[in-house]
């Protein structure tokens, strides 16, 4: 640009009178942002967010204690230990899961033959040691009773494409 035209432009505030413009514009167009957590955008249903252990509706824990999911897991975030209850069935004794290492690459729930463990839709979990990131058994009984009733029909909507 020639010399002349920039102080031009200086002296004239073409720039500035040029950027209210823009913004004039902008202020009668939707808007593109949310005001979160207020406002919240679409979340499939396909979402991967924080674990969750499930229960069958009489209360009772959905994990066998067949540890495909542990063997599964490629960041090794998952430990599991179990035996046998009085009654013959198998539960688990402990179900940690290490959420630092995870990757929230969905194969543990894609493993699972009773739909015990998933991936809830909550995404509001951050902490502030690493410590409350070492999620146990309670803690992922919780998560999943707190979450049933999303989690069901997340899993009732995406059943039809399995
Ligand atoms: S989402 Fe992936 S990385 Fe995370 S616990 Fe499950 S299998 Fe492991
Ligand atoms: S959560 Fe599912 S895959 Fe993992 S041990 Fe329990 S039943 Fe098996």
């Amino acid at each position: 640009m020639p010399k002349l035209d920039r102080v031009a432009r200086a002296y004239l505030l073409l720039d500035v009178l040029q950027g209210f413009a823009l913004t004039l514009r902008y202020m009668f167009k939707p808007k593109v942002t949310i005001d979160y957590p207020y406002e919240r955008s679409p979340q499939s249903p396909r979402f991967r967010g924080e674990h969750a252990l499930r229960r069958y509706p009489n209360g009772e824990e959905r994990c066998i204690a067949c540890k495909l999911c542990e063997a599964i897991c490629p960041a090794q975030a998952i430990t599991i230990e179990a035996e046998p209850r009085a009654d013959g069935s198998r539960r688990t004794t402990r179900y940690d899961i290490d959420m630092t290492k995870c990757i929230y690459c969905g194969l543990c729930q894609e493993s699972c033959p009773v739909d015990a463990i998933v991936e809830g839709p909550s995404l509001e979990f951050a902490t502030e040691t690493r410590e409350e990131l070492m999620y146990d058994k309670q803690k992922l009984l919780d998560n999943g009773d707190r979450w049933e009733s999303l989690i069901a029909a997340n899993l009732g909507a995406d059943a039809r494409y399995k």
